[in-house]
């Protein structure tokens, strides 16, 4: 049941901010949907849940289309290509993937008047080689500066993917490089809001590092890969 495994997260959330003693209210939860069919968004909506991370464009869309209606907000937390730029400014509410300006540009001159100005969070890389996407966090500011002054994007904050690890200090120490970033734009005046830190496997730490949102797919839509998948036996593990 979704409603259950929505209600285990929110807990979830609200163990790890008690325990940092922040308010439980002030973290967002992002429902990653990816790879998961309508019906299963739907199922998540009448759980209470309104706002939905996609990596795919073309997925998404189809997904928006399904649900149309339902009033829901869709955030892009997948690589964009400069080919998609004009349909996901025309069709999403948040990117949180920008990490260059050229993007960013192609994202401003494509949003609709129609529309409310995308809200954008800048990806930082803190993994270093590890990752492709993602700014190094050195040219973050920069970058940062450079979409808070485009006329229809509202810079929100920062986001960021550490590459995973078990090592909870690691997980922290990553969480704690891209909070810095942006305190430091903050106190330079930028009006900032949101830190867009945390999946399944490291919420917790970055509820402790003072994450704002987030992105929760597997604790809630379970496992990808089978969970819509014709049942059939499990192949079993070998050793
Ligand atoms: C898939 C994805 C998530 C969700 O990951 P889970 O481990 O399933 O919670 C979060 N953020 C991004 C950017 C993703 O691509």
């Amino acid at each position: 049941m979704i409603g259950e495994k929505v209600q285990a997260v929110r807990d979830r959330i609200a163990e790890a901010a008690a325990r940092a003693g922040r308010d439980p209210l002030s973290v967002r939860l992002l429902a990653v949907s990816k790879t998961h069919p309508a019906g299963r968004v739907e199922e998540a909506v009448r759980a209470g849940l309104a706002a939905f991370g996609e990596n795919y464009v073309q997925e998404a869309l189809e997904k928006m289309d399904a649900l149309a209606g339902n009033h829901l907000e869709w955030h892009l937390i997948g690589p964009l290509q400069s080919n998609k730029t004009r349909m996901v400014a025309e069709r999403f509410d948040w990117v949180q993937t920008v990490d260059r300006e050229k993007i960013a540009r192609r994202l401003s001159d494509a949003r609709p008047e129609s529309r409310r100005p995308l809200q954008v969070l800048v990806q930082v890389n803190v993994s270093g080689e590890a990752s492709k996407s993602g700014i190094a966090p050195a040219e973050a500011p920069a970058l940062a500066r450079a979409v808070a002054a485009m006329p229809r994007l509202r810079l929100r904050g920062l986001m960021a993917i550490p590459e995973p690890t078990e090592d909870v200090a690691v997980q922290r120490a990553r969480f704690r490089e891209v909070r810095e970033l942006y305190e430091n734009l903050k106190a330079e005046g930028l009006p900032l809001d949101t830190l867009s830190l945390g999946m399944t496997a490291d919420m917790d730490a970055a509820i402790a590092e003072g994450s704002t949102m987030v992105r929760v797919g597997t604790a809630i839509f379970g496992a990808r890969g089978h969970s819509h998948a014709p049942s059939r036996s499990p192949v079993p593990a070998e050793g």
